[in-house]
């Protein structure tokens, strides 16, 4: 066996710790004599696994009694519609477009009602995130939106806007369970876990009880309504069972690690060592405004679409994988999740300062 460095943006690299546990788990969970594929959603032995795994991110994140944690199908992309048709009461929500995913929210969100363009960053390709000290929400917006960390651009918000009271929607997808996180400043959290946390596939909702409604302003499918999630405890029908195994897993791989607090000190600390490498490199550059800049994902360019290649199939026989930047940007982009380990990062910078040498 050998495993390479996969800086892949999503679905990313798991703890080896989780995957070894649950190889070994695979033919015989725990003595039931099957996989946990292969087991009824309705076994106590499945109904243990939810429930720890609901009670794991609550101790993780510290979420409060009043909020609801949900497992849901259909990913990130799903929550672009489902948070529009479940929170809309005026029809009008606040959106801050620092990237391609909030765009894509913001846009689904137009199919429902009016939604606000309140800032935006697109005039210089989404590199830095919209100053949140001069926007100004809308007396009538049902709640704002944000994405918290751009994947893409590799932008995060170090401050969350001032939403005038109503609930702050935001998109964490790709900073999950990063950093500690202060729940009660969010209407909803959420994310698709295929980046920070697990398998595709599922998104975690974490929503504030008043948000739940029953009476919703359009007709909407009972898999698109969250109270059927919240009256359901996430299973009304069949729930993506392996998907909650492994994120379970990785909940307490994250306990065991000392907790956000720790990954936050660790996240920093690689991201740092590559952004200082970047910051007095001659042939790499970062393409983020430093106050804004992700500690997930990294992107950077050479400033040729040549040598960045050259750099990207290097890296892939040094044993460092999925560097390529998205294909909306090019240049390369290091995705560098809690799972990655440090000793990963180092060994791309060395080789980073390898490549800038030979290329002097
Ligand atoms: C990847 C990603 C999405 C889309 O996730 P899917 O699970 O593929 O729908 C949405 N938002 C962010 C921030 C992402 O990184």
């Amino acid at each position: 066996m050998s495993r390479i460095y996969n800086f892949s943006a999503g679905p990313a690299v798991l703890p080896e710790e989780v995957l070894a546990e649950a190889a070994e788990e695979m033919l015989d969970y725990r003595g039931c004599g099957m996989s946990v594929m292969e087991m009824s959603h309705r076994s106590s032995a499945f109904d243990t696994i939810i429930n720890e795994a609901q009670a794991d991110i609550r101790d993780l994140m510290g979420i409060p009694e009043n909020y609801h944690v949900l497992f849901i199908q259909g990913g990130a992309t799903t929550q672009f519609a489902m948070i529009p048709m479940n929170l809309m009461q005026n029809k009008v929500a606040d959106y801050i477009v620092s990237g391609s995913w909030s765009k894509k929210a913001y846009k689904e969100a137009q199919l429902f009602g009016k939604a606000n363009l309140l800032a935006s960053s697109e005039d210089k390709t989404f590199s830095y995130v919209p100053d949140v000290h001069s926007i100004k929400v809308s007396d009538d917006a049902d709640y704002v939106y944000i994405c918290q960390n751009e994947t893409i651009y590799g932008t995060l918000y170090h401050e969350l806007p001032d939403t005038n009271g109503k609930p702050l929607v935001a998109d964490v997808s790709s900073c999950f369970l990063s950093e500690p996180v202060d729940v009660e400043k969010y209407g909803v959290i959420y994310g698709g876990v295929q980046k920070n946390v697990g398998p595709a596939g599922m998104a975690i909702v974490i929503i504030r009880k008043d948000l739940v409604r029953e009476d919703l302003l359009f007709p909407t499918p009972i898999m698109l309504r969250y109270d059927t999630y919240t009256k359901n405890n996430s299973m009304y029908n069949t729930p993506p069972c392996y998907t909650i195994y492994i994120c379970g897993k990785v909940f307490k791989w994250l306990k065991a690690q000392g907790g956000l607090e720790a990954m936050r000190e660790r996240n920093v600390s690689k991201a740092n060592l590559l952004y200082d490498f970047l910051d007095s490199s001659k042939l790499f550059k970062s393409t983020v405004d430093p106050k804004d800049r992700s500690i997930m994902n990294i992107p950077f360019v050479t400033g040729s679409a040549e040598l960045d290649a050259e750099f990207i199939a290097a890296a892939k026989a040094a044993g460092m994988e999925n560097l390529k930047g998205h294909r909306s940007v090019g240049g390369m982009r290091a995705s560098i999740y809690n799972a990655m380990p440090r000793a990963g990062v180092e060994k791309l910078v060395e080789f980073m300062e390898d490549f800038e040498k030979k290329h002097a």
